[in-house]
């Protein structure tokens, strides 16, 4: 998130229309509070029925509640047994906490380069990049619209390698039929401030492998036998061991009480998500300037962002001076991706060099991610359009 002078709530009431802001109300007060007077701050009761209820939604068996998808990632990687030597196939195309999950526990990182259409990991790119070495596949769920998995999973059943997504921007996305959390060997998503469910910070992994989950649910606190709740609960017990070298990833009730309170209305947010992608399909699409985000015939998109990519043969400003222009308009963006493997640490660490995957290079050197949020008004909504047709306008070919 950038950096803010006043909340993201208070400036929707002057002429910035931000990037971002969270869909916060009483039930949310209201459930923090709850959790504040019941003396439960750490992982308790709204932790375990946070848990059962993304179990419910997503149709996965068992569901190891985090402070993360980073945390989600890194102890789905351990508990599924990656580690040194091992390699993992993701795409450049992602926030940095993909590429470092793998890194925690000791296993390389191998890119596999996107579809220029869809912005997901392309499942040939993922075939070639397979060797005898590769471990696990992380596919990233771009902006909430499924990756091919029915290309990605027989792929990885042949090699015995586990497929972990990256399932930050999809929660409620179904794809075939089921829902995102129900279909790989794991799946990882972030309640992130910005994210369409949010709990502030936070993160879930979803399972239907009972023992990756017990593996994963030690792995997030101290590789501790028994957890918060078998220790401070009356029927609990005060004594432990420690079986696993783990972490200290375990969400707390306060957060889970956020996540109930999303939960709860989290349809109706969805819908409204929608009715805004197709607003601005609807808007944009006349100006013929930029490609715009696709959906798939076989499921829904979670609209977790909007990201337009201008058509440099259409118009001869670039990304970062419409960035530029758009802020000094008042309109607040983002960029989702910068490539992964272009960041110092890994050209330094691994030695990539720029169009060692010119898809997402390209790509990602074109892309906007426009405001969008259940709150977004209509009247902001065409004040972020009348804008950006101006600089279209005034920047065409
Ligand atoms: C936000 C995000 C993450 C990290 O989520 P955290 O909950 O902040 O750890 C991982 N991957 C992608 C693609 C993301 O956008």
């Amino acid at each position: 998130m950038p950096a803010q002078k006043s909340s993201p709530k208070a400036e929707t009431e002057n002429t910035w229309v931000p990037f971002y802001v969270p869909s916060t109300d009483r039930r949310e007060e209201r459930e923090v509070i709850e959790a504040i007077r019941s003396g439960w701050l750490t992982s308790g009761p709204k932790v375990k029925l946070f848990e059962q209820k993304v179990c419910e939604y997503t149709g996965a068996r068992h569901a190891v509640a985090v402070n993360s998808c980073t945390a989600a990632m890194h102890v789905a990687l351990g508990a599924a047994g990656v580690g040194k030597g091992d390699e993992v196939i993701t795409s450049p195309y992602t926030f940095a906490a993909t590429g470092e999950a793998i890194l925690y526990v000791g296993a390389r990182p191998v890119f596999a380069d996107i579809d220029p259409v869809t912005l997901n990991i392309d499942p040939e790119q993922v075939q070639r990049a397979i060797t005898r070495k590769t471990r696990a596949i992380i596919p990233v769920h771009m902006a909430g619209l499924a990756c091919a998995m029915d290309a990605i999973l027989p792929m990885a059943r042949r090699g015995r390698i586990r497929v972990i997504e990256d399932a930050a921007h999809a929660f409620g996305t179904s794809w075939n039929g089921r829902r995102v959390g129900a279909i790989g060997d794991a799946t990882c998503f972030s309640f992130y401030a910005t994210k369409n469910l949010t709990t502030g910070e936070g993160g879930m992994l979803t399972t239907d492998d009972a023992k990756l989950a017990e593996k994963a649910r030690r792995l997030s606190l101290h590789g501790l036998s028994h957890g918060a709740w078998n220790r401070y609960s009356r029927a609990g017990s005060w004594r432990y061991d420690v079986v696993d070298l783990g972490f200290k990833y375990n969400m707390t009730d306060p957060a889970a009480g956020l996540g109930l309170a999303q939960l709860a209305k989290f349809d109706a947010m969805q819908r409204r998500r929608r009715g805004l992608a197709r607003s601005y399909e609807r808007m944009l699409a006349p100006m013929g300037a930029f490609d715009l985000p696709v959906e798939s015939a076989r499921g829904t998109h979670a609209w977790h962002l909007y990201i337009i990519r201008i058509k440099p043969r259409v118009l001869k400003i670039g990304r970062d001076k419409m960035i530029d222009e758009l802020r000094e308009r008042g309109i607040g963006t983002s960029v989702h991706f910068q490539p992964l493997h272009l960041f110092s640490y890994y050209r330094k660490t691994f030695g990539y060099r720029k169009g060692a995957y010119p898809v997402t290079e390209r790509e990602s050197a074109r892309a906007i991610s426009l405001p969008f949020y259940p709150s977004l008004s209509r009247q902001a909504q065409e004040r972020v359009v009348e804008v950006i047709e101006d600089v279209v306008m005034r920047h065409r070919r």
